[in-house]
């Protein structure tokens, strides 16, 4: 029996991990859900899974919070705030923590369990893209297991060796990873148009049904680009063990290619369930709810190289992955920041990778070396992304 607290619970991760947890009630136990604004859900969802604690981000929630567990007769105790989310992710009975909370939000919960040395079931790439070398050092003290659960970093650590050692690609053989991305949804779309793309249409992912801004992120490529990032911290990989593919089925998650010329990919439907039961249930497998393929109408496979014309922002990242710590940090910041620009209407699709652009323009020269530094420079760069958005909105 293991127990589990899920950050995130209310969010597309957060939801196919009670999903998998409620089809195996002899082996998990939830310690804690968390969530922010869909309280009534929270509520819901913890009268199915009667966790001990339920946990809102901040207390302007809490009074609802109440009335609906009376409503729903849910008698866990209902907490808020930051000390709250870190204290669940951390506490002694917990054995592992799903981190999906979305963006930088997840940031210190999520370190919080790595501290304390928990299995961590690592959806929250925006964390590890902020903080980089500090979280996987964090996890190297404590002893903390990370299970990538982004479907691309699940399925590499799939078809990485059983003996893979920490950066150690060309020890293991491996000349390559390759990480595989859809495209998404503007893959053929004429460029010339990109100036009319709307909401509804960077919203619509043609294989994936996730929150809204990892589904933004998926329409400009930064999630590849934050992917790429991400890669290189989970496997002490360089930009350079790393190419992108477009592969718009999305049936392959990813591969790992060896020097002798083999090529091992990790293939499934495109559903979260499997890459989160499989960190669930690591070293072993559980059923996972999600459809086998059927290889008998499985249409044609295609592979191209991603166009940095279409992506600005995928290259963008992986020349912040280059540079360091301190521009990873700063793109993540100017990307929450454009992309909920974008979704409140204020600015076009193609402003998102201005925006990021000309943030990271504006960083200044710094070495970060600890968390506080690193919570620092996000704000930075979201006073100087709000600037750079409020230039564009007035031209
Ligand atoms: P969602 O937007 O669906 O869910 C986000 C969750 O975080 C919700 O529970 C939300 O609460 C909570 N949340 C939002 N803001 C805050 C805050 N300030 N403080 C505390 N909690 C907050 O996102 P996804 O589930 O799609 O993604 C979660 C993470 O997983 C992201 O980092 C994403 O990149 C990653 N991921 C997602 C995949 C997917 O298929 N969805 C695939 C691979 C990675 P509420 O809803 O109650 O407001
Ligand atoms: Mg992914």
């Amino acid at each position: 029996m293991q127990t589990v607290t899920i950050l995130g619970a209310t969010g597309s991760i957060g939801c196919s991990t009670l999903d998998v947890i409620l089809r195996h009630p002899a082996d998990y136990r939830v310690f804690a859900i968390t969530g922010n604004t869909q309280v009534e859900q929270l509520i819901k969802q913890a009268q199915k899974c009667t966790p001990r604690y339920v946990v809102l981000a901040d207390d302007s929630h809490y009074v609802a919070a109440c009335d609906y567990a009376k409503q729903y007769q849910v008698t866990a105790e209902i907490l808020c705030g930051a000390k709250a989310l870190e204290e669940v992710a951390s506490a002694p009975e917990v054995d592992a923590v799903m981190a999906a909370i979305v963006g930088a939000a997840g940031l210190l919960p999520t370190l919080a369990a790595v501290k304390a040395g928990k299995k961590v079931l690592l959806a929250n790439k925006e964390a590890l893209v902020m903080s980089g070398a500090l979280f996987i050092e964090a996890a190297n003290q404590s002893g903390a297991e990370l299970l990538p659960i982004d479907s691309e970093h699940n399925a590499i650590f799939q078809c990485l060796p059983s003996d893979f050692e920490y950066g150690q690609l060309q020890k293991s053989g491996i000349s390559k990873i390759l990480l595989t991305g859809s495209g998404g949804p503007f893959r053929e779309r004429a460029l010339s148009s990109f100036g009319n793309i709307t909401i509804d249409e960077a919203s619509t992912h043609p294989n994936w049904s996730m929150g809204r801004k990892i589904t933004i992120d998926s329409a400009t490529m930064m999630n590849k680009g934050l992917e790429f990032i991400e890669a290189c911290w989970l496997f002490g990989a360089s930009a350079d063990d790393i190419d992108v593919v477009i592969h718009p089925q999305s049936i392959i998650h990813s591969m790992v290619q060896y020097v002798d010329g083999s090529v091992i990919a990790q293939l499934g439907n495109p559903d979260m369930r499997t890459p989160i039961a499989y960190g669930l249930a690591h070293p072993s497998r559980i059923n996972a709810g999600v459809k086998p393929l059927d290889f008998s109408n499985m249409k044609d496979f295609s592979f191209h190289t991603p166009c940095f014309e279409r992506y600005p922002n995928l290259k963008l990242a992986i020349d912040a992955c280059r540079a360091g710590q301190a521009a990873t940090t700063w793109l993540n910041a100017a990307n929450e920041i454009a992309v909920s620009h974008f979704l409140k209407g204020n600015i076009e699709f193609c402003d998102i990778a201005y925006v990021n652009e000309s943030t990271l323009n504006a960083m200044p020269v710094v070495d970060v070396t600890s968390i506080q530094q690193i919570v620092e420079q996000d704000e930075l760069a979201r006073v100087a992304a709000e600037s750079v958005v409020k230039v564009k909105v007035a031209c």
